[in-house]
This record gives C-alpha cells, structure tokens and sequence, in this order.
C-alpha cells in the first residue's frame, strides 16, 4: 500500500487524509524534513497560499519540498496548486515551480468566488463523465506548459491537469465523496 503525505501545516489536510485512504492509501500528516522522508508522494491540500508558504519557509521546508518533488509524486489542490506552479501572479509570489504553469490567484472574482459544478473531464482521463468539483477562492490556470495534460476544463480555463508524476487540482476534489480524483493520484503512485 502506497505511503502517501499529507502536508500539514495550514489548510484543510483532514479532509485529503480521509480521502487518501477511502482511495485504499496509507495516509499520514507531513510537519517535517523528516516526515517527507517518510512518504512515497506527497498531498499540498488548499487552504491559503501565502500562509503556506510563511510555514514552509520558517520550516525549512522549502527546500526539501522542491527537492521531493524532483522524483517523486506530488498532488496540488488550490493553494496547493498555487505552490507547485512554475510562475504565480495577483500578486507574484515564490512558488515551488515543480509544475510548468501560470496561475492567478483568486481570478473568478468576488461574486463567483466560490461555487460547486459539474465537470466532464477529459475520456482520456479515465475520470467519471460527471464529476462534482467545489471551488473556494479558487485560481485560474493562465497557461500551461508544453508538458502538462489537461484533464478537465471549467469555463475554458484547465482546472485539472498532470505533469507526468504530478497532479493538480484548481479545485478541492477531497470534498465531494467520489474518491476518483485520489485514485488517479494513486495510480500514478504505484506506477512510480
Ligand atoms: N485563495 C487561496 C490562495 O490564494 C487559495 C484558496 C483555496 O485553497 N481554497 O492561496
């Protein structure tokens, strides 16, 4: 059974360990360099981007994460994403850049901030035709690099995309029950 992380320091990490392991994972909270030593991939869950980061910096973390993800799997949900994505704007701020993208930060505006609807992901994907998605604050990917796959677009903007091991989601896929997201994580996992 695969040993998945959970990064723990903000956000809502409760939720992505309980779907890790309706997804069949052994899923354990990640606070530590050694921690991440521990684990075979790792979750970075939403939550708030910058807050993220001041965490990971007076952890010394940044590092290790970076370095983590040069070999192994990681999964990005929302603020998640915003730390792996190559360039992030609205405003610029340092980011993992393990994934080759641009994001902007709470791009849907106030009024559509946050909302739940229905994607139909990519046939390629392997995903459900219908797959619920909860958006909260959410940031627009604004460009993809020549090595990211989207799997599923939301108002012609890609809101689920991999990076060869690497996922992300600009949405919060460990709350809605369907765990098919996770066990698309997982199978990445398990292939190495
Ligand atoms: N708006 C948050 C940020 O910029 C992300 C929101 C989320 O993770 N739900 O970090």
């Amino acid at each position: 059974m695969p040993k998945v992380g959970v990064l723990a320091l903000q956000g809502d990490f409760e939720a992505h360990r309980r779907a890790l392991e309706s997804a069949g994972a052994d899923a354990v909270e990640v606070r530590t360099a050694a921690g991440l030593n521990e684990v075979d991939a790792l979750v970075i869950p939403g939550g708030e981007s910058t807050t993220m980061l001041k965490l990971i910096e007076a952890e010394h973390l940044f590092e290790p994460l970076r370095q983590f993800g040069q070999t192994k799997p990681v999964f990005g949900t929302c603020a998640g994403a915003i730390l792996l994505a190559r360039e992030v704007l609205s405003p610029q701020q340092q980011s993992l850049g393990l994934v080759d993208l641009t994001v902007e930060r709470n791009a849907y505006g106030r009024q559509i901030d946050s909302r739940i609807v229905t994607l139909h992901p990519e046939p390629a994907s392997h995903l459900p035709g219908n797959l619920e998605a909860v958006f909260i604050r959410a940031p627009i990917i604004r460009r993809t690099g020549a090595a990211v796959t989207v799997l599923a677009s939301y108002g012609g903007h890609p809101v689920l995309i991999e990076q060869g091991r690497h996922l992300i989601a600009t949405f919060h896929p460990e709350l809605t029950p369907d765990a098919s997201i996770h066990r698309l994580f997982l199978a990445k996992v398990t292939q190495g």
